[in-house]
């Protein structure tokens, strides 16, 4: 059986493997006892945050995590009643759908939390509240300076039944480096909010700080839950210390649309940035910047057609790109496929390449996959088959 069918494969195919995802999941619950509450913001980081979030859920997840309301409500509209929590939120975030929606509410000062009781109150409803706390990273939470604050109108709230006091969360400033006493210090003050909380009568149900890098790697700082993002898509949070056994879930394929010869001398793509050294022939892909492919690696990636390596030359356009197939001796013609990136077995590229070509991580690649590219789905490994 031919491995890619290629009247139905779209010409820029990201094609995500679920089961992959399940393995994931599988992987991350060896290394805790915690609840994983699967990170699905971003449209599931560019792979689909609804078709991952039920794959991550039927493989264990005890939950989905995502940043805004909006994300949340897809989750919701699309039939998954799982738990949902989502924490960043906008001057005019629509509370009141969430609630209604039962969406779990990140809180992360008390100007949001007056917000979220005037919701409550409206749509005569409790909201189930989990509090951030900025420990250190200084983006969103309540900063230590606010939190006696916060901490009273939390309890005043819960005290008046609105709210229930459901969480306390936080978000780690260093979790790649596993040994930095940053991450003990801020697990020792997420644990001194949720005490502080129960001490006005506000206890919470459940604490977490840990995303894909600590729970890989510091099981001790996972209280009741862990928040992993990047691991569930099978991407190692810290590279340096190998895959953990992850799968890479996304494949970017394109086709190839032609092959042609050019004479020696001959400049590719525009500005002719590559000039053919010798007689050779290139294949042309429908994958450009607007679909997600950097135009910073032009001249530096190289795709796998058929099992073997070429690499790009020229310019990367908006829409098309140009690899140089030398003299062609593995017979590449217009319809085969070119693996952009995938989970890097048999000496394919990987999106860790890319992200380290140009000095970024590969959180940045996989959610940036947009424009033309397709998404399929698949369960089972990579046979061509669409489910
Ligand atoms: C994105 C995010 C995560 C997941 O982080 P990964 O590094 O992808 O595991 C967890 N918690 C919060 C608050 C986040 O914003």
């Amino acid at each position: 059986m031919k491995e890619w069918d290629v009247m139905n494969t779209p010409a820029l195919e990201a094609r995500i493997d679920l089961s992959a995802v399940s393995h994931n999941i599988g992987v991350l619950r060896a290394h805790t006892s915690a609840g994983i509450v699967a990170v699905v913001k971003a449209d599931g980081y560019g792979h689909g945050a609804v078709e991952v979030g039920r794959a991550a859920l039927a493989a264990g997840a005890a939950q989905l995590g995502v940043t805004t309301i909006g994300e949340a409500l897809e989750l919701r509209r699309a039939g998954i009643t799982a738990p949902v929590l989502a924490w960043l939120h906008g001057g005019n975030a629509d509370f009141g759908s969430a609630i209604e929606a039962d969406v779990q509410l990140g809180v992360s000062s008390s100007r949001e939390l007056d917000a979220v009781v005037a919701a409550a109150r409206a749509a005569g409803r409790t909201a189930s509240v989990t509090v951030k706390v900025d420990t250190g990273l200084a983006r969103n939470g309540v900063h230590i300076t606010e939190w006696d604050d916060t901490r009273d109108a939390l309890a005043k709230a819960v005290a008046e039944q609105v709210i229930t006091m459901h969480g306390v969360m936080s978000h780690l400033v260093r979790a790649d480096e596993p040994d930095h006493p940053l991450n003990d210090l801020q697990t020792e003050r997420l644990d001194e909010a949720a005490d502080d909380l129960a001490r006005v009568g506000a206890p919470v149900a459940v604490r977490h700080i840990a995303n894909s890098a600590a729970t890989l790697t510091r099981p001790d700082l996972a209280r009741d839950l862990v928040r992993p993002g990047i691991a569930v898509y099978g991407r190692s949070p810290i590279p340096e210390l190998g895959d953990f056994g992850l799968v890479p879930v996304m494949t970017l394929s394109a086709e190839v649309l032609s092959v042609k010869k050019i004479p020696a001398g001959q400049g590719v793509s525009y500005s002719h940035s590559w000039v053919a050294p010798n007689d050779t022939n290139v294949a042309l892909l429908p994958a450009g910047y607007a679909d997600g492919v950097p135009r910073l690696l032009s001249n530096m990636l190289s795709v796998q057609i058929n099992g073997h390596r070429y690499r790009n030359v020229g310019r990367i356009c908006m829409d098309q790109m140009v690899v140089d197939l030398g003299q062609n001796p593995a017979g590449v013609s217009a319809g085969d496929r070119a693996v952009l990136f995938g989970t890097g077995a048999g000496d394919g590229p990987t999106a860790l390449e890319w992200a380290e070509a140009i000095g970024t991580i590969d959180y940045e690649i996989v959610s940036g996959i947009r424009g033309r590219a397709v998404r399929t789905y698949v369960s089972g490994p990579i046979t061509g088959e669409v489910v």
